[in-house]
């Protein structure tokens, strides 16, 4: 399973210029800080680096507001700079190296840029091959402050719905739709075929007898 090894932020949100470098492991890490300390930021930055276009679920009004604004004693960052490292030994991310680099930078425009090991790609790329680990940023793989609360709220069909987009049934129930689809249109393509057949044959064996 791909697993997220690194993260690293640089004029993201409350982290200033300094780099702030979260080593990560497989299982259980525990971020606790007191409130306002940082703890979503660092959820934020994630969410950021897998591409999301939304300065809102970001918890910002636009995209420049992520940046640094400066603190006491220190400047406001010209831009923000996330990266994560991805664990990739089992080769879920088609990319063929053992660890998967992504990282995203964003200016005071607002424009943002992407790379994949450390050479600069197209957010659309990103999104694909993240896609294709079931990795995004819109997912139920990451679950919200307060996503938890609603979770225990909702009908069971629509429990249903979030756990099976969370463990990637979704996904196949579109393709199954899909697929149902195309054997529909085979069956009538064959029902059409088998007429056309018998018309022929018809004809062939009223050429028979003649
Ligand atoms: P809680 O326990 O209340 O959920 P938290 O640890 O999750 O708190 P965050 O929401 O991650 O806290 O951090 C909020 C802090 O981030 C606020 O102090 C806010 O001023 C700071 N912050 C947000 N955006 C920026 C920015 N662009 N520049 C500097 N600081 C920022
Ligand atoms: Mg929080």
């Amino acid at each position: 399973m791909v697993f997220i090894k690194r993260l690293e932020m640089r004029g993201f949100k409350s982290f200033g210029a300094r780099k702030a470098s979260i080593p990560l492991e497989k299982g259980l890490t525990v971020i606790t800080g007191p409130n306002g300390s940082g703890k979503s930021n660092v959820f934020d930055a994630i969410r950021f680096v897998l591409g999301d276009l939304s300065a809102r679920s970001l918890r910002a009004d636009k995209m420049s507001e992520i940046i640094f604004d400066g603190s006491l004693g220190e400047g406001p960052s010209k831009m923000a700079y996330v990266t994560i490292q991805m664990d990739n030994m089992d080769r879920r991310i088609p990319v063929d190296t053992e660890t998967v680099t992504i990282s995203r930078r964003v200016s005071t425009s607002g424009f943002s840029e992407y790379f994949l090991n450390g050479r600069q790609a197209s957010r659309g790329q990103l999104v694909d091959m993240l896609h294709l680990a079931g990795l995004s940023s819109s997912g139920y793989n990451m679950i919200m402050q307060g996503t938890i609360t609603r979770l225990a709220d909702i009908n069971p069909e629509e429990r249903r719905r979030f756990i099976e987009e969370l463990v990637g049934i979704a996904e196949y129930d579109a393709k199954k739709a899909d697929a149902r689809v195309q054997l529909q249109q085979a069956e009538m393509n064959l029902r059409i075929a088998a007429a056309r057949i018998s018309d022929v044959q018809a004809r062939l064996d009223r050429l028979e007898e003649e």
